[in-house]
C-alpha cells in the first residue's frame, strides 16, 4: 500500500524503491567533526572544569535545543508548522546550525528523505534505525548513505531563495567561532570547552541516541499502517529535548506545531510557541486537527517493548 500525503513532499523520486539501495560510506568530516568536538569536550572539560562553565553548557545547549533545533529547524524550517516574521525565523534558523548538527538545507534535505523513506513499505536500515544500537552509532555519527539512485529534492522559494540560508549552509561550522570568542573573551577556556565542545558533542550524540530510541523503543498512541517504520514516544526526554521525543505523535502529525498531545506529555517547544504567540511574534500555529486527514493513520494500543 502506498502511503498517502506525499505528494506535499519535496522528494521527487523517478523510482518506487530509491530508498533502499545504497551504500554506508565512512564520511570523514562527519566523523572528524564529531570525534574532535568529543575529545576537545571531554579533555578540556576535565582540565578547564568549573562550576559556571557547566552553567554556560546547560543554559547554552537548552537555548540552542529550544529555540534552534526544534522551533527554528524542525518546527519552522522543515514543516512550517508555525508562522512568524523574517527576522525571528532568520534567528531561530541560526540557533539551530549552532547546535551543530549540519547546515539548514543539509538539515533539511536529510529530514526530508528520512521522512519520506520511512513512510514507505521499506526503506534502508540507515534511514529507519534499523540495525543494532552499535551499527547505527558508527553509521548515522561516522557515515553517509549513498543512495544508489538519489532523489531529487525541490526546495520552495522561501528556502531556495534566501542566500542567508545558502551562506550559512557553507558556513556552518564557522558559524561555532564567533561563539567561541564570545565565550573566551568571557570565561576563558573553560566557557569554550564546556560551552562550545561539550555543547556541540551534546547535541550531535543526544540527537543520534533520541533518533535511534525513537524509531525502536517506546509507547505509540498511533500507527501509520503501511510504513517501514513507526515513531516511538520518549516520555523521560521530553523536557531534555524540548518536545522533539513525542515522536510517535510526529510521525502521525508531521506538520503539526504541537508534538506533546496528550495530557501530560511535555512539551517546551510548544510552551514556547504559545508564549511567543502571546506576544504577537508567531502565528497561524498547525494542529493536528488542521492537518488533511490520513486514511493510514490509525489508533494504536500503547506498545513498550
Ligand atoms: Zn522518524
Ligand atoms: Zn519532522
Amino acid at each position: 500500500m502506498q502511503p498517502t500525503n506525499l505528494d506535499h513532499h519535496r522528494i521527487r523520486a523517478r523510482r518506487a524503491d530509491f530508498a533502499c539501495d545504497g551504500e554506508v560510506r565512512y564520511a570523514p568530516v562527519k566523523s572528524l567533526w564529531f570525534s574532535g568536538m568529543a575529545a576537545a569536550a571531554l579533555v578540556g572539560g576535565y582540565f578547564f572544569f568549573r562550576w559556571d562553565a557547566l552553567a554556560l553548557f546547560v543554559v547554552s545547549t537548552a537555548c540552542v535545543l529550544l529555540f534552534g533545533h526544534s522551533l527554528g529547524s524542525h518546527r519552522q524550517l522543515i514543516h512550517h508548522s508555525f508562522q512568524c516574521p523574517g527576522w525571528l525565523r532568520r534567528t531561530l534558523i541560526y540557533c539551530g546550525v549552532l547546535v551543530g548538527l549540519a547546515g539548514p538545507l543539509g538539515i533539511l534535505r536529510q529530514h526530508e528523505l528520512r521522512d519520506y523513506a520511512q513512510r514507505l513499505p521499506i526503506c534502508h536500515d540507515y534511514l529507519r534505525h534499523g540495525r543494532s544500537f552499535w551499527t547505527d552509532a558508527w553509521w548515522q555519527l561516522h557515515c553517509d548513505l549513498h543512495l544508489t539512485h538519489p532523489p531529487r529534492i525541490q526546495l520552495e522559494p522561501l528556502v531556495a531563495n534566501d542566500r542567508f540560508l545558502h551562506w550559512l549552509e557553507k558556513t556552518w561550522m564557522l558559524q561555532q567561532l564567533p561563539v567561541a570568542m564570545l565565550f573566551y573573551l568571557w570565561g576563558g577556556w573553560a566557557f569554550v570547552f564546556w560551552g562550545v565542545c561539550a555543547r556541540v558533542t551534546a547535541g550531535v550524540l543526544g540527537h543520534w541516541l533520541i533518533g535511534w530510541f525513537a524509531h525502536n523503543r517506546g509507547a505509540m498512541n498511533y500507527e501509520v499502517r503501511g510504513a517501514a517504520v513507526q515513531g516511538r514516544n520518549i516520555p523521560w526526554t521530553s523536557l531534555l529535548t524540548m518536545g522533539e521525543s513525542w515522536h510517535n505523535n510526529h510521525h502521525a502529525f508531521p506538520g503539526s506545531a504541537r508534538l506533546g498531545l496528550a495530557p501530560g506529555e511535555w512539551d517546551p517547544g510548544w510552551w514556547m510557541l504559545m508564549l511567543l504567540e502571546r506576544c504577537g511574534l508567531v502565528w497561524d500555529l498547525r494542529l493536528p486537527e488542521s492537518l488533511p486527514p490520513r486514511p493510514e493513520l490509525v489508533k494504536a494500543r500503547s506498545m513498550v517493548r
